[in-house]
């Protein structure tokens, strides 16, 4: 299989697009905490974040392959999907299990990019990882739903007009297994803010849009409700399997960046009257990172080939996902070691790739819940929690 070679007119396409938001407009906003409002409009103009919504609703209907090319050819470039990758996948909840009337009021406007699903509301600061013991709850009433409770690190939702939530529709105690009694809502932000949700935007190492949500009385429509109530667990995790598998990809992309500057800097810099990439003390560290691209890249595509195959690829998912990150972090600190005292600075946009690559290995899932999945799934020993 060739590397970096699927899709070539898109990648083509999408490299041309970065080209007109180099370092500088990165390092602009990061000084000033801003959303890369721009970038993101001509992605959507471009019709990238819409590669994965069927035909049917406007989108191009394409495998997540073509969307996993996208976000690594962004990363690649230097840019940074993460203030706008979720447009491309949050919508599977909303295709998979929302019915007729919702799917067509919505996804014809994700599609075109005049509707933003930006925003997924799970983690809750008292629960964390456990998911099963979010405590945010929605009651009915009537037509209604009121919601109480509180979301944390929640991205992008001052630059989203709909967001995916997770909330207790029937408290934990009184339910069969932990993850029964979750329902999806779609909260639509431009009724939500000032009528019962609260936005603060959280300051975080990386300019990330993320935030902390409260929810007051908040009244969302029973109509909003994504499938049934009660199931909403399972519907959070039939979307996850396409987010880490597009998340891995923005780590190649990361981890291909890191190796292209890491490579160029070590031909180029010149002490000791010889180029630095002379010296295998150099040299072989970014030759294990561009080992370990070649391993996460077949790692990352194998768990898209299943999916696009509708085959199980939970396991594979995560892994690569995990793998992927790792190799990212690697040829981070390879990249930072190569560029010396130069890497420091802003200017070289290593440092800015060097934070935000790191997050990866922590969100949306951390390394070590991946090792227990595989321990537990895959390798049959008994569950620690
Ligand atoms: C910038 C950013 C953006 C984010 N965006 C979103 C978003 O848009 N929507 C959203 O819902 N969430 C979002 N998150 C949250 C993210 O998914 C969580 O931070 C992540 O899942 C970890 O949860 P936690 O922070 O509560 O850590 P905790 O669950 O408190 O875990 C802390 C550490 O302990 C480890 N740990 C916990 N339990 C175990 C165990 N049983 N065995 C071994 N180790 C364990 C974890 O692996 C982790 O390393 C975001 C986070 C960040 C930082």
């Amino acid at each position: 299989m060739s590397l970096h070679t699927n899709y070539p007119e898109i990648r083509e396409a999408v490299v041309k697009l970065c080209s007109q938001y180099p370092g500088e407009y990165w390092r602009g906003l990061d000084d000033t905490s801003t959303y890369p409002t721009e970038f993101v409009q001509a992605l959507t103009d471009a019709g990238f974040l819409s590669v994965l919504i069927p035909e049917e609703y406007g989108g191009a209907g394409l495998p997540i392959e073509a969307g996993c090319v996208i976000l690594e050819e962004i990363h690649r470039s230097g840019s940074n999907a993460g203030a706008c990758h979720a447009q491309m996948y949050t919508m599977g909840t909303l295709l998979r299990h929302g019915n007729d009337e919702q799917k067509s009021k919505y996804l014809p406007g994700i599609a075109d990019g005049s509707l933003r699903l930006q925003a997924f509301g799970v983690t809750e600061p008292t629960s964390g990882t456990d998911t099963t013991r979010i405590r945010t709850k929605a009651v009915r009433d009537g037509d209604d739903y009121i919601i109480n409770g509180q979301k944390v690190f929640i991205s992008r939702t001052e630059h989203s007009d709909l967001m995916i939530l997770l909330v207790r529709t029937t408290p934990r105690e009184e339910c069969k297994k932990p993850s029964d009694g979750m329902s999806v809502f779609i909260v639509d932000m431009r009724d939500a803010v000032g009528n019962g949700l609260t936005i603060n935007p959280i300051k975080a190492m990386i300019n990330h849009s993320t935030t902390e949500l409260f929810f007051d009385n908040l009244r969302v429509p029973a109509a909003n409700r994504l499938g049934e109530e009660g199931k909403g667990f399972k519907y959070i995790l039939d979307g996850m399997n396409a987010e880490r598998i597009l998340i891995a990809s923005e780590c190649i992309g990361d981890t291909r960046f890191f190796v292209e500057r890491a490579t160029a800097y070590a031909n180029e810099r010149e002490v000791f009257g010889r180029p630095i990439g002379q010296n295998q003390g150099i040299q072989f560290p970014i030759a294990r990172n561009y080992i370990e691209l070649q391993a996460a890249y077949l790692m990352v595509y194998h768990a898209a080939g299943l999916f696009d195959e509708g085959k199980p690829c939970g396991s594979e998912a995560n892994m690569s996902k995990m793998f992927a990150s790792e190799a990212a972090w690697h040829a981070a600190d390879t990249c930072l070691q190569t560029h010396g005292g130069f890497g420091f600075t802003q200017e070289y946009d290593i440092e800015r790739k060097f934070r935000e690559c790191r997050l990866y290995q922590t969100a949306p899932i951390s390394t070590n819940l991946i090792l227990s999945h595989v321990g537990i799934h895959e390798l049959g020993m008994p569950k620690s929690f």
